[in-house]
């Protein structure tokens, strides 16, 4: 190590931890009523899917997964009109009367928990612990948003001249179109609704058509709280005839969507076509997620950080892990121990409790990566054992490493546990150019024990989230404002301060005193 050191020209004085450095840092007091602040590890979650295990099971065998129907052309034409209608009662409730709404069915989803976690897990094939952890993250999304719109929306007086009062107040556009995808069908469902409403917005909510039960039930519980039912609107379907149906609607007065990449541009081109106002739009999309890890890092906790970035979730998280990029000089030793954790996740049934993965989505998922791992399989060197044959569960796919000659070579976001590995040398910086040239710009995770190198390189890289020296999954709301830019998304930022400004109209009223 002190050899390595030297190569990097540092001192010890400089790495990130040192004896010194390990006394915790002073940071702000997390908030109280949120409960991602307090799930800060995954043994954290390990411990609250084992000490719930009982509700859970029961849940899991008394949980019906509802049917939904699909929403017809004259449907949505009605429930348009309908939102653009029922705006202004909304939007002239006070505030605190929405944001107590919202806290309602906050408490109502903390208490149906294990009736939520059994619909992930039969609908979207989450595993226990990231049913739970989606869960939680709904609830905080609530609150979060119930408490900030209280706070972005209290009228701000202005500095003026003598004999002039000058104030600046924000309020609800109008009908939002909120379009969501089926990898956090409820966190991210909720998350959308919950801002507009918050706002004085009404809604019309597009699902996956892989999810729409988590949805209809959320739903429901919102309305339960007091959501009026023209206010708040479910309509189920495909996206590219119900969702194309909603952003072309003459009344609505903005779309927030969360989706790949491809479809974010589709509904830009469509509301720029649009006759009429300009109709703003907020949109979440993919990455191609790297790790940055130099020859100072850690390598049993890059090995775990990797793990848990690229196959957690079955690598379907937007935030995941796609390109790891190991200095040359430790390459050989953290891919060794990577494997070897990989070797353990137990890739298997939700249902179970001990299950890491599950399968992914669908069977046109499943043949989705498939492509890219034929690819992969004739262009670069594996590092895993190849997906195994079809099980008995369908859409099975065991996590899936493979080194690459080149960071260029890495061209699509590959929404499985697939991960990608490439040897650098030279200067990090040149890494970071070449991340950045891809052109998206989500997460990117840096390993190393240099703390004016991790500054510098943070400073330096194109993306939305950076963490160092852990895993880079599982923003907390409230605490890591998510989202990113480029080919990754508009902003601003789910769960950060500047979110719900984007919802809202403000009015400067001068009034001559
Ligand atoms: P998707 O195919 O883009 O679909 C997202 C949503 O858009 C779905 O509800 C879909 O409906 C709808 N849609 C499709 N075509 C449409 C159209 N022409 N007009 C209006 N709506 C349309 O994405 P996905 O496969 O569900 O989700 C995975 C992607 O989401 C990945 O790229 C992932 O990285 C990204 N993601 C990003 C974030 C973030 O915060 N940045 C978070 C999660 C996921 P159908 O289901 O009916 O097709």
């Amino acid at each position: 190590f002190v050899h390595q050191l030297a190569d990097e020209s540092v001192g010890m004085d400089e790495l990130l931890i040192s004896p010194l450095r390990l006394e915790p840092q002073p940071s702000l007091p997390l908030p109280a009523d949120l409960y991602g602040a307090k799930r800060a590890n995954s043994q954290g979650l390990d411990l609250a899917v084992a000490s719930m295990r009982e509700p859970l099971l029961a849940a899991l065998a008394s949980t019906p997964v509802p049917a939904v129907a699909e929403a017809s052309t004259a449907e949505v034409d009605s429930a348009s009109a309908q939102a653009v209608a029922a705006f202004a009662g909304w939007n002239h409730t006070p505030v605190a009367e929405r944001a107590a709404t919202l806290r309602r069915a906050a408490d109502a989803l903390q208490q149906q928990l294990p009736r939520f976690c059994a619909l992930l897990l039969k609908e979207a094939h989450k595993t226990w612990g990231d049913a739970v952890s989606e869960v939680r993250e709904a609830v905080d999304f609530l609150r979060f948003y119930a408490n900030d719109a209280e706070r972005v929306m209290a009228p701000t007086t202005l500095p003026g001249p003598t004999g002039e009062s000058n104030v600046l107040r924000l309020e609800g556009r109008g009908a939002w179109v909120c379009i969501s995808p089926w990898n956090f069908p409820l966190a991210i469902f909720m998350g959308q609704v919950a801002a507009a409403l918050a706002t004085g917005n009404t809604v019309l909510a597009k699902p996956a058509e892989q999810t729409p039960a988590v949805a209809l039930e959320a739903v429901k519980l919102l309305h339960a709280a007091g959501v009026p039912a023209n206010v708040l609107q479910l309509l189920h379907g495909p996206g590219e005839t119900v969702g194309a149906a909603l952003v072309a609607q003459p009344g609505i007065a903005g779309v927030v969507f969360t989706g790949s990449t491809q479809v974010a541009k589709i509904i830009q081109r469509a509301l720029a076509a649009k006759d009429g106002a300009i109709v703003p739009l907020i949109a979440e999309t993919g990455g191609i997620n790297a790790m940055l890890v130099d020859s100072t890092a850690l390598p049993e906790q890059v090995a775990d950080a990797v793990v848990q970035s690229a196959f957690r979730s079955a690598g379907q998280r937007c935030s995941a892990l796609r390109l790891l990029c190991l200095h040359e000089g430790i390459a050989d030793h953290v891919i060794e121990m990577i494997q070897g954790a990989a070797k353990e996740l137990v890739a298997g049934s939700p249902a179970a409790l001990a299950t890491d993965l599950g399968p992914v989505i669908d069977a046109e998922a499943f043949e989705g990566i498939g492509r890219h791992l034929t690819r992969l399989h004739a262009e670069a060197k594996p590092l895993l054992p190849a997906a195994a044959p079809a099980t008995t569960l369908p859409n099975l796919i065991p996590p899936q490493m493979f080194e690459v000659k080149a960071i260029a070579d890495v061209k699509a976001e590959i929404f499985g546990p697939v991960l990608q590995v490439v040897r650098w040398g030279g200067d990090p910086m040149d890494v970071i150019r070449q991340i950045n040239a891809l052109g998206y710009g989500l997460t990117l995770g840096i390993q190393t024990r240099i703390d004016s190198r991790a500054q510098a390189l943070a400073a330096a890289a194109r993306v939305g989230n950076v963490y160092v020296n852990r895993n880079m999954i599982g923003a907390v709301v409230g605490v890591q404002p998510f989202g990113g830019e480029g080919l990754s998304g508009t902003g601003p930022k789910a769960g950060g301060p500047n979110y719900l400004h984007r919802f809202c109209a403000e009015q400067t009223l001068t009034i001559n005193t």
